[in-house]
């Protein structure tokens, strides 16, 4: 019998470098490789798993609805759908919301809906999406044109035309000439894979300003930051916005594969009938668990999430080899004089599993990692930090 490493690299595409882990099981913030070992887990799948590895709730959820039906295809209607979208929208004051299964195709509709409302309110010639250097969206070829990095485009020309990158920063927002060629905006409030950075809140201010100014629309791409993960239910949510569209994914679903796009008043009734589509989107099973996650994140689950956000950044400030550390709620990016993939390896060895972004060890532990266990972790990550 081949080894599973052997397995994976033989047959399974070279997409990912992967880390020497084989995880087979888990518990809440505990994840337990093939050799039994065990590790905190301070990166939920990449902000996916907002209540951890086996949540007795939401694996309830789950189950109660696969015991009812797993699959029926949108040309029906199923309870979980209807019931999802309707909290999302009384919780963000959003009107109307568009399934489907991952952020790719969460900005695929974002994107969709700003150029159908643009072309039908603004004229033909309005397309362009203006989003952000150091941006990232997806991996579909036109969630990569909006991405604002290079190195992500250099292979796949040519990419959806109709993208156009800026600093984010009020200078760039004069610079911008024929407004009314933009179609909308798009933002990460807090940037994840660019390097854990929020956004300045005047620049957020000036950008809102000039798109209300124009009729441009804004989209908040909510697919790392959302559901939580900085201590408000969304990450826009600290800047005093209120998006047009506002897409997310990763956490929404707990563990399961679930994208959204919500619509505010503006835009709710731009796609009709066969407009758009997904024959997975709004899944009962994933819509049930997400109903469940999204349930229980209450203001005092988000004040949770704040007080341990303040724990890790109290400890870490001015720790040994730690240089800065930026970012919102349980979203961090810990800037260290080591370079990061050293201190991430450290982590590993001693039971801490951590991710990275840009040149920054990245922090995204499940939401309801218990104190102790993140106090644990923190000791490992601070000892891995010192030069
Ligand atoms: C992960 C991510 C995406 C892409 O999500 P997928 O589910 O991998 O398609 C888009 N935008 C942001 C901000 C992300 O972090």
């Amino acid at each position: 019998m081949v080894d599973l490493k052997t397995l994976d690299r033989t047959y399974v595409a070279n997409t990912y470098a992967r880390f020497p882990v084989e995880i087979v099981s888990g518990k809440g913030s505990i994840l337990v490789d093939s050799n039994g070992k065990e590790y905190i887990d301070m990166g939920s799948g990449i902000a996916v798993n907002s209540f951890g590895i086996g949540d007795e709730q939401w694996k309830n959820a789950i189950i109660e609805q696969l015991g009812k039906v797993h699959h029926t295809s949108n040309l029906y209607y199923t309870e979980p759908c209807a019931v999802l979208a309707k909290m999302l929208c009384e919780r963000t004051d959003m009107k109307k919301v568009f399934f489907s299964n991952s952020g790719a195709e969460a900005n695929e509709c974002g994107i969709k809906v700003a150029r159908k409302y643009a072309a039908e309110k603004r004229g033909k010639d309005c397309y362009t999406i203006v989003t952000l250097n150091n941006s990232f969206h997806g991996r579909t070829l036109t969630t990569l044109a909006a991405t604002g990095q290079e190195h992500y485009h250099e292979l796949f020309q040519p990419l959806t035309p109709g993208f156009v990158h800026i600093e984010a920063e009020t200078e760039a927002l004069k610079k911008l000439n024929q407004p009314e060629k933009i179609a909308a905006f798009m933002i990460e409030c807090v940037q994840g894979e660019g390097g854990v950075i929020p956004l300045q809140a005047e620049f957020v201010q000036a950008l809102t300003a000039f798109a209300k100014q124009h009729d441009i629309l804004l989209i908040v791409d909510e697919v790392q930051a959302g559901n939580g993960r900085t201590g408000k239910l969304y990450s826009y949510m600290h800047y005093g916005i209120q998006p047009d569209i506002v897409t997310t994914a990763k956490g929404l679903g707990g563990g399961l594969p679930l994208g959204a796009t919500l619509l505010n008043e503006k835009v709710e009734c731009v796609l009709g009938h066969g407009d758009h589509g997904s024959t997975f989107g709004g899944n009962p099973v994933c819509c049930a668990g997400a109903v469940n996650i999204l349930s229980r994140m209450d203001e005092k689950f988000l004040a949770e999430v704040q007080e341990k956000s303040n724990t890790i950044i109290n400890s870490l400030s001015g720790a040994e080899g730690v240089e800065a550390i930026s970012g919102l709620g349980l979203m961090l990016g810990i800037q260290t004089k080591k370079p990061a993939a050293e201190v991430i390896a450290y982590c590993r060895e001693n039971g801490v599993l951590c991710l990275s972004a840009k040149d920054k060890v990245r922090l995204l532990p499940p939401l309801n990692i218990p104190m102790e266990i993140l106090e644990k972790a923190i000791t490992v990550i601070k000892d891995g930090c010192k030069v």
